[in-house]
């Protein structure tokens, strides 16, 4: 622990903490000092239960950081999904566009009764050949 440690803008001064982490001098920017909170700390429970209490507060797991905040699917975001649904739009490239998940988007266009598109626009032709091929078969016998 060197003094520059002790000077960071997260050092616990006034702390019992601050006081095991090597703050233990008179030359302590906190008041009380952390020497002042470490007696306090071992001769008053109800402040030695507050600090635990402190402790165990911030030792809970804290909503991970860099996530993005949770975003409103507004109304003008249902009637994009449904206009680049219809332009043939896959749920991805939908999602990628309005800044929602796949599994968002694909839920909703789902509620929507929207069909599925698994491609990033229209083919032109979207049957393979042997699907084409059975179907001009059939199209062939039910007009005969
Ligand atoms: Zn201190």
């Amino acid at each position: 622990m060197s003094a520059i440690d002790r000077l960071t803008d997260d050092f616990p001064h006034g702390t019992p903490d601050g006081y095991d982490r090597g703050c233990r001098g008179r030359i302590c920017p906190s008041t009380p000092s952390c020497l002042a909170a470490r007696v306090r700390f071992q001769g008053d429970y109800a402040y030695r239960r507050e600090v635990l209490a402190a402790r165990a507060e911030a030792a809970k797991p804290k909503p991970r950081r860099g996530m993005p905040p949770r975003r409103i699917f507004t109304a003008e975001h249902v009637a994009a999904l449904r206009d680049l649904n219809e332009q043939g739009w896959s749920d991805n490239r939908i999602a990628k566009h309005l800044g929602f998940s796949n599994s968002n988007v694909s839920r909703r266009r789902d509620e929507m009764g929207l069909p599925a598109n698994f491609t990033g626009r229209p083919r032109k032709n979207s049957h393979t050949p042997d699907r084409e091929g059975r179907e001009q078969a059939h199209e062939g016998e039910s007009h005969v």
